[in-house]
């Protein structure tokens, strides 16, 4: 393991499988998968790089902190992170989806809007809800969520949810609509400041393949 050893956070799923066209650009291959393999450090055809396996919404911390040399991170993610101590040279233009307000069918926000009512925001993106709402003069109460947010609107939870869509599938098949869309969502990659002045000569080349290989997408 040479002080030329490069780590990239990745998170499993979507990123992973659309990050790897990306890496083959750069001549890296993932010599294992990680929907079979239950290990969380996966080796690649360079001796040099390594591909750690992480929680989407972690990637920005293990790259900020230095354990992860770069990773993939959604906008959503890191938004909601900050950005602190990131580099965040190129949109990969890959899992685009968007970030909205919906309600469920027969909530009428344009009214509850206009009349000043307090909306009651259930999400797992809160920082991004807390400025949206913010901007448009909107008081809410926040209810954080994990995961379905979906479902808090149907059962009285929230009026409103905000969450990541793409094809509005799974808001139609359980009687939401999509009110307000607050910003369009694609994957970044992320470099550790650090890591960028000190292995500049191993990274840069990735760097270039990746932006090359994303341009147009
Ligand atoms: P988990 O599913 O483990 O709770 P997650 O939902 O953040 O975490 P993924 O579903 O793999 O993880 O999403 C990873 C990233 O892909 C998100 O941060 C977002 O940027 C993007 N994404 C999420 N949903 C979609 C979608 N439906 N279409 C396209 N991109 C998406
Ligand atoms: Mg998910």
């Amino acid at each position: 393991m040479s002080s030329q050893q490069l780590t990239l956070a990745l998170s499993k799923g979507r990123i992973f499988e659309e990050t790897l066209p990306l890496l083959e650009a750069a001549g890296i291959h993932v010599t294992e998968d990680p929907e079979k393999s239950r290990k969380l450090i996966l080796a690649t055809n360079d001796p040099d790089v390594r591909v750690i396996i992480v929680r989407a919404s972690d990637v920005p911390t293990y790259v900020q902190y230095g354990a992860a040399d770069f990773g993939v991170a959604g906008k959503d993610v890191l938004f909601e992170h900050g950005g602190a101590g990131l580099y965040q040279p190129i949109d990969l233009g890959i899992a685009k989806c968007r970030m909205s307000v919906a309600v469920s069918v027969g909530f009428d926000y344009a009214t509850a809007v206009r009349q000043g009512a307090r909306l009651r925001v259930a999400t797992k993106y809160t920082e991004t809800a807390r400025q949206h709402f913010a901007s448009k003069g909107v008081h809410i109460d926040l209810i954080k969520l994990y995961g379905s947010m979906e479902l808090a609107p149907l059962v009285g939870l929230s009026d409103v949810i905000v969450d990541l869509v793409s094809t509005g599938n799974t808001l139609r098949a359980n009687n939401l609509v999509e009110v307000e869309e607050i910003m369009d969502i694609s994957s970044r990659l992320v470099v550790n400041q650090a890591a960028l002045k000190l292995k500049r000569e191993r990274l840069q080349p990735i760097l270039q393949a990746f932006e090359r290989a994303s341009e147009g997408k």
